[in-house]
C-alpha cells in the first residue's frame, strides 16, 4: 500500500462479521493500480452503532462506504437517498458520501450481470431460476428482469418472501412464478431452466455440506453460485458432475466491486488488478 498521508481519502466497509472480507484487499490493489491516494478500511460494528458508523463516516470526511451482511437494509434509514434500483430491492451495499451527504445504491445484480457477460453468457431471453429471496436474490432478480430475461421463478423456503419478489418482478413486466422449496423433490416441476443461481447461504460455512437443490435432473444449465467461500462449493462440483456451465459467484464479488469503484471514484475500475487481488484473473469458471 502507498504512505497513508494527510491527503488520504478514505474508504470503508461496515458490517458484522467482516475480519475475513476481500474487499480492502481489492480496493486497496485497484487504488495502487490507479495511482490514487485512497485507503479502505473495515469495520465491525454492532447494531447498537449502526447510525453512528454512517454519521461518524460522513463527519470525517470519508469518500463512500460498503455495508455488508447484516446491514444491507437496516442502513437505509440513516441514508439521506437512494438510487432507484436500491430503493426497489430494499437493500444497499454501496454509499457516496459527497458533501457530507449519503446516498445508497446496490451493485450487487450488476456484478452478476457483468461476471456472467464476461464469461460470455447472455442473459437476455433465458429462463432463470433464482434460489432464495433474501438481499441477493432480490438484487439479481432486479438485475435479470433489466436485462430482459424470458422468466424467473423464485424458490424459497419462505413461500410469502419468494410471493413477495414474484410480484416485484412481475410489475417490471417479466413472466415470474414462486415456488417453496418446503415440498418434497419441488424441483422435479421445473422445466426449461438456463440459469440457475444460489442466492441461499447454502454451501457456505457453516452450511458447506449444503446443496441448494439436486441438479441431476436438470438439462443442461448455467449455475452459478453466489457463495463463494469455499470456492468449489459442493453445487458447483455437482453442477461440473451432471454437464452443467459452473460460475463461481467470486465474478460477482468482483464485479459489484468495479461497478462500486466507478461511483466511488468516478474512473474506470482496474479490473484485472481487482480480479489479481480476488484470486480470479479474468476468467471466474471453475
Ligand atoms: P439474506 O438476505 O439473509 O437471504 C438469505 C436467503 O437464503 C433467504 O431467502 C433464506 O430463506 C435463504 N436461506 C437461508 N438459510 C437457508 C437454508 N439453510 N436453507 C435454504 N435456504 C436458506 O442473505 P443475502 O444477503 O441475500 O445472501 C445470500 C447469499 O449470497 C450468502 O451466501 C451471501 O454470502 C451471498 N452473496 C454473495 C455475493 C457475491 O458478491 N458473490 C453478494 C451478496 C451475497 P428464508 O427467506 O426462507 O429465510
Amino acid at each position: 500500500m502507498t504512505e497513508i498521508t494527510p491527503r488520504t481519502r478514505l474508504l470503508g466497509l461496515i458490517g458484522s462479521p467482516v475480519n475475513h472480507s476481500l474487499s480492502p484487499v481489492m480496493y486497496n490493489s485497484a487504488f495502487q493500480a490507479c495511482g490514487l491516494d485512497m485507503c479502505y478500511v473495515s469495520f465491525d460494528v454492532g447494531p447498537g452503532d449502526l447510525e453512528a458508523a454512517v454519521k461518524g463516516m460522513a463527519a470525517l470526511g470519508f469518500i463512500g462506504f460498503n455495508v455488508t451482511h447484516p446491514y444491507k437494509e437496516s442502513v437505509i434509514p440513516y441514508l439521506d437517498s437512494l438510487e432507484e434500483d436500491a430503493s426497489l430491492i430494499g437493500a444497499v451495499n454501496t454509499v457516496v458520501i459527497t458533501k457530507g451527504r449519503t446516498r445508497g445504491y446496490n451493485t450487487d445484480g450488476r456484478g452478476l450481470v457483468e461476471s456472467l457477460r464476461a464469461e460470455g453468457i447472455r442473459c437476455s431471453g433465458k429462463s432463470v431460476l433464482i434460489l432464495g429471496a433474501g438481499g441477493a436474490a432480490k438484487a439479481v432478480a432486479v438485475a435479470l428482469a433489466g436485462e430482459k430475461v424470458e422468466r424467473i421463478v423464485v424458490a424459497n423456503r419462505n413461500f410469502d418472501r419468494a410471493k413477495h419478489l414474484r410480484d416485484i418482478v412481475s410489475d417490471m413486466g417479466v413472466k415470474s412464478d414462486a415456488v417453496s422449496t418446503d415440498i418434497l423433490n419441488w424441483e422435479n416441476e421445473l422445466q426449461d431452466i438456463e440459469l440457475i443461481v444460489n442466492a441461499t447461504p447454502c454451501g457456505m460455512y457453516p452450511l458447506e455440506d449444503r446443496k441448494p437443490l439436486n441438479l441431476k435432473d436438470f438439462e443442461p444449465a448455467v449455475v452459478c453460485d453466489l457463495v463463494y467461500e469455499p470456492r468449489n462449493t459442493l453445487l458447483l462440483q455437482e453442477a461440473v458432475r451432471y454437464g452443467h456451465t459452473p460460475v463461481s459467484g467470486l465474478g460477482m464479488l468482483l464485479y459489484q466491486g468495479a461497478e462500486a469503484f466507478r461511483l466511488f471514484t468516478s474512473q474506470e475500475p482496474p479490473i484485472e488488478a481487482m480480479g489479481n487481488a480476488l484470486g480470479v484473473g479474468l476468467c471466474q469458471r471453475l
